[in-house]
């Protein structure tokens, strides 16, 4: 952990492992943090703000710049941490790092892009201004699929805005997201500025209310499953705490009845089996018109059953280990539902440990679990519709709402089909799974609320305030 500038361990000396996914070999060891210590990095952090908001922008925006090198020079740690603690590809954990350096990058740019207004007052003589400042500490909360990209998001735009942070790790990739923070310690940024703590699974409640609890932490931002962004949505409701909850998700792909067909299908393949399906911008629902769905299926098919799978420490593969057996009994059992009441088994297939292959459904229908619920596996379902209202009533017949896509050469027709989804994100002719750090990310309904990425995170993580200087003498009315 990384508290106050120190590389420490929990003060009462605990640890927990996390496992390799497939030889359960031990990946990493590392510090269990009692509520004690998760307090001692909020204080830290509180200690370091004051500072670290008075600085000018360039000497912050200097900073990440340095910081999303060092990250770029620590690709092949990424790459390491990643295949031993959660089974990623190489191709992953590479464009995590790729992708998280550009946060770091547009985070450098934000630094001065945090502006304020002027704003006419009825107050003859009074200069009024809407002033954006630091809030204070951000406790930014990050899963494990999607390491390093979803470690930075949770920092990178609140530093920028002149706020500290504690990350918390995620249990499952502890040395990969501490990576993250060497890097940002490489830097230079001064000592807490950035915190670093690591819970065993069983103290994540605790731990996490008594950083939330702390009269210094201002904002919270989780990502993670909605399940858990509910609790943190009460535990921050209880304290008054606002939050960003960047939460599941189960993406539909339309693709409407005048769609390139190829296009589609690489887009869908993309969607779905990037990192096995464990994003949260996955292809969940691959909605097809039936007047297209044969030539469709059997391209996808295709393309799906010869993606390679294996284990990321032997060699370069698309699919990898899929991040433990619970993730494999989950989807063996969407398998079983959905082939028990009516669907066809295209690729793929059940697995017995967690080189997952790329499995398709076809024919799936609302009865079926799979159509409802979260795979966050190499597992996913085709479901064939009747024109354009019964392809929008099945991607809104759900209760999450983060990404989505339309395929259809009609581009106005698309765009209509596109603005009736209830999602806070939709790409035209494009992949359900794209993420840029200047775009304004975030979902609707179950997948949470609040928005990362550019101006959209800079509201997140400041306190705006009304600030008005009286230049003439004031009337009073007595
Ligand atoms: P998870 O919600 O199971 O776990 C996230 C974290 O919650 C854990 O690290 C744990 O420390 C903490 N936690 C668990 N119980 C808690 C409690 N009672 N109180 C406080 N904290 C607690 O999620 P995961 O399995 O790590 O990640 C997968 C999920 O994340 C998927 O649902 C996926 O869709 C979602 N996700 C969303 C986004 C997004 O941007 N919307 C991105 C990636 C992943």
């Amino acid at each position: 952990m990384l508290i106050a500038g120190q590389r420490v361990q929990a003060a009462h000396g605990a640890t927990f492992d996390r496992r390799n996914p497939l030889d359960g070999s031990v990946a990493t060891t590392a510090p269990a943090a009692s509520a004690a210590d998760a307090v001692a990095a909020v204080d830290a952090a509180a200690r370091a703000f004051p500072a670290w908001a008075a600085i000018g922008p360039g000497e912050r925006r200097a900073m990440l710049m340095k910081a999303a090198q060092s990250l770029e020079a620590k690709a092949e740690a990424f790459a390491h941490a990643v295949a031993a603690e959660t089974g990623g590809s190489a191709l992953w954990a590479g464009f995590n790092v790729h992708l998280a350096a550009g946060m770091l990058l547009e985070a450098a740019a934000l630094t001065t892009q945090i502006g304020g207004e002027v704003i006419p007052s009825d107050v003859p003589g009074n200069l009024a201004m809407a002033v954006r400042q630091p809030a204070g500490v951000v406790l930014g909360m990050a899963p494990w699929n999607a390491p390093v990209i979803l470690g930075v998001r949770a920092i990178a735009t609140p530093l920028a805005c002149g706020n500290t942070v504690v990350l918390k790790g995620s249990e499952l990739c502890p040395a990969t997201h501490g990576l993250i923070v060497e890097a940002l310690q490489d830097a230079g940024l001064p000592a807490g500025v950035v915190n670093f703590v690591t819970n065993a699974p069983a103290d994540a409640a605790e731990v996490v209310e008594a950083m939330i609890a702390h009269p210094a932490v201002r904002r919270v931002n989780f990502t993670g499953s909605t399940r858990v962004g509910k609790i943190i949505a009460a535990v921050c409701a209880r304290y008054l705490k606002p939050a960003v909850l960047e939460l599941g998700g189960k993406a539909p792909l339309v693709v409407l009845d005048d769609a390139d067909i190829e296009a589609a299908v690489n887009a869908a393949a993309f969607g779905a089996f990037a990192n096995s399906g464990q994003i949260c911008m996955s292809t969940e629902r691959i909605i097809v018109d039936e007047r297209i769905a044969d030539a469709f299926v059997s391209r996808l098919a295709a393309k799906a059953s010869s993606l390679p799978l294996g284990d990321p420490r032997q060699g370069p593969a698309v699919l990898g280990s899929v991040v433990d057996m619970s993730t494999v009994e989950r989807c063996n059992a969407l398998i079983d539902d959905a082939l028990a009441r009516g669907a066809s088994l295209v690729c793929g297939g059940k697995a017995d440990n967690t080189l997952m292959p790329a499995t398709l459904l076809d024919h799936v229908t609302a009865s079926m679990r799979i159509f409802h619920d979260e795979s966050f596996g190499p597992v996913k379902p085709i479901v064939r519709v009747k024109g354009i209202e019964a392809a929008i009533a099945c991607a809104n017949d759900n209760e999450y709402g983060l990404s989505a896509a339309v395929f259809g050469r009609d581009v106005a027709r698309a765009m209509n089909v596109a603005r009736r989804i209830e999602s806070g994100i939709c790409h035209i002719n494009g992949p359900t799974v794209h993420d840029e750090a200047q775009m304004p990310f975030g979902g609707v309904k179950g997948s949470g609320y609040g928005r990362f990425g550019g101006k959209a995170g800079v509201h997140e993580f400041t306190e705006l305030r009304w600030i008005s200087v009286q230049t003439t003498p004031r009337h009073y009315p007595f």
